[in-house]
């Protein structure tokens, strides 16, 4: 029996309100929330037994070795494994995933040679793989998916058949979709065609039964702060006969037997891969966290998961007009786990922050997924992810919020909930005066006979700004301002539009400047008028949202700094450093 009351109190962070509301959790994909006995755990590790481990001879040292040692026993134990000296603890899955490109593929992979991933791979199962080719003169090799974002698993079967196949790197359950993919089948493919296959399971081993030896996986990576466990620490499967054909990832303490001043011989696995202190808490905070998973019963975990994930799947579907749900439904295909969606004419900026205002937490953006957004036609989605303490609750609110959001986002009805009047009064005129640029930009004119044209991209969500100036007599005499975003970098543009038209070049950049400086909190010149501008200062209380506000302005200025250029020349990027 499901007793989600019990399980919600066991969980700290869930007593908290944010916006004035109950906290509505539904980022588990990207970190999940840690229950009392994981924290509890960390303390008392902290409070009682800290020192480091294996070197000392007290009694502090063997009681912290013992919690190391026994946490790797119980998460091995957990996972499947043959046995304790399987589990190599990292820091994360992107670390498990480095490990076996340097320690592995370093060593076996060589020109001519390929690595196969899939188009729903999360960036920590490519960068690695594309640093490794760079290395090695090895390729990457992507199977592709179906529009229903299933893997062709006829194309990976082709892949392998062509025999340049040396290790298939696939993920066990995509963060975007919640596909599952068929590991045993592909291991058993994988090995026919003497190939290694590494599981991503980041986003399986929070909600799925795992049996790594039965799986025939070769490795297997993971993150415990997904699966309620403390970030920093992961741990990577190793089958116990690769362990010699791998070399060490990184030297230094506690990875080696003996060190001369000319080289050294190196620890039994899994230490060999652990270089330095470990992170001692971090593991007896993933035990913690194991023991609770095992308590509720992984297969109801996952029950939980699938259930949820078809609820909502139903409601988003049936309640809010025109969402496109993407990944396989909820059953042997997906986990549930995650539902992601795109809403036409809502940019997922918007309906995150929409939802937070509600108190709701849900992911918006590529999700470290840029591949396979391209391959869907999207630049971002809004993901909403579950885990154990999540109810039908929380899609209600969720499921009612975008309702709200997305009339808001296409219609603003005044006072409704959540609209400017229930709100303090700065971010009332912030909302209002966005809102009011967002559905009637300014700007937006065609511009004839124009002498500058530049764009501007935010990678991360796909803003996109397309800028045309007509420059005469060291003045902007006319200006135009398209492309895509969301409300904050719209309205911003449409601003720039009316506050930059007819200045003279010095003006402007003045008035670049000034925007620039606000963003970064400066002082702004006494003599300098931003009008309504100034309003957008209160993005800084939204740091991520930055770069939409100053996408137009970045491009105006770099269009300044390239006039008389030819035209139209490329992008340029909203970078970090621009705030
Ligand atoms: N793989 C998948 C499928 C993921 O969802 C994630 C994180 O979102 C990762 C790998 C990387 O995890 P971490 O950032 O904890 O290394």
């Amino acid at each position: 029996m499901w007793n989600l009351e019990a399980i919600r109190r066991e969980f700290p962070i869930l007593g908290r309100t944010v916006a004035g509301r109950r906290l509505v959790y539904l980022d588990n994909a990207a970190t999940s929330q840690k229950p009392r006995v994981v924290l509890e755990a960390i303390r008392n590790h902290f409070e009682r037994s800290n020192a480091n481990v294996h070197r000392g001879v007290h009694r502090l040292s063997e009681e912290s070795t013992e919690a190391y040692e026994g946490a790797r026993r119980v998460i091995a134990r957990f996972l499947g494994a043959q046995g304790p000296d399987e589990l190599v603890f990292v820091r994360n899955a992107t670390e498990a995933v480095n490990l076996v490109a340097h320690a592995y593929g370093d060593r076996h992979l060589g020109p001519g040679d390929e690595v196969l991933v899939s188009e729903m791979e999360h960036h920590s199962n490519l960068v690695p793989w594309h640093l490794l080719a760079r290395r090695t003169g090895a390729r990457v090799r992507a199977v592709p998916i179906s529009d229903e974002g299933i893997l062709d698993l006829g194309a990976l079967r082709e892949a392998l058949g062509e025999g340049r196949v040396r290790l298939v790197a696939l993920t066990a359950v995509s963060n975007v979709l919640g596909t599952r993919n068929p590991i045993p089948e592909v291991a058993r493919w994988a090995h026919e065609a003497g190939a290694l296959l590494l599981v991503d399971g980041a986003q399986a081993v929070p909600h799925l039964p795992i049996r790594f030896q039965e799986s025939g996986a070769d490795f297997l990576a993971f993150s415990g702060h997904k699966a309620l466990g403390p970030m920093g620490i992961g741990g990577l499967l190793v089958r116990r006969d690769l362990h010699d054909r791998m070399d060490p990832f990184l030297g230094g303490g506690e990875m080696i037997r003996e060190v001369t001043l000319e080289g050294a011989t190196f620890a039994d696995p899994p230490h060999r891969f652990e270089a330095g202190t470990p992170d001692v808490a971090g593991a007896v905070g993933l035990r913690a966290a194991v023991e609770f998973l095992e308590t509720l019963g992984i297969e109801a975990v996952a029950d939980h998961a699938m259930r949820l994930g078809t609820y909502a799947r139903r409601r988003l579907q049936e309640e809010v007009p025109g969402i496109r749900l993407l990944g396989p439904v909820p059953g042997p295909a997906a986990t549930g786990s995650v539902v992601t969606f795109d809403l036409p004419g809502v940019h997922p900026h918007d309906i995150a922050q929409g939802l937070d205002r509600r108190g709701i937490a849900v992911r918006a953006g590529h999700h470290c997924c840029q591949p396979l957004h391209r391959r869907l036609g999207l630049v971002a989605t809004t993901r909403a992810s579950f885990h154990v303490f999540n109810g039908e609750d929380d899609v209600d609110a969720l499921v009612e919020a975008l309702v709200e959001v997305r009339r808001e986002m296409t219609a603003p009805a005044a006072g409704a909930p959540g609209t400017a009047r229930d709100a303090e009064p700065a971010d009332a005129l912030f909302r209002e005066v966005v809102m009011d640029h967002y559905l009637h930009p300014a700007g937006r004119e065609p511009l004839e006979q124009a002498t500058v044209e530049w764009e501007g991209r935010n990678p991360l969500c796909g803003d996109h700004v397309h800028l045309r100036m007509r420059l005469e007599d060291g003045r902007i005499a006319g200006l135009q301002v398209d492309g895509e975003g969301c409300s904050i970098s719209v309205a911003s543009g449409s601003m720039m539009a009316e506050h930059l038209r007819g200045r003279t070049l010095e003006e402007a950049r003045r008035l670049l400047s000034a925007v620039r400086a606000m963003f970064r909190g400066e002082p702004l010149p006494g003599d300098l008028d931003l009008g309504d501008v100034k309003v957008l200062e209160k993005v800084r209380d939204l740091p991520v949202r930055v770069k939409c506000a100053l996408l137009a302005w970045t491009t105006a200025e770099e269009g300044l700094d390239h006039a008389g250029a030819e035209v139209p020349r490329t992008a340029g990027e909203v970078s970090d450093g621009h705030a």
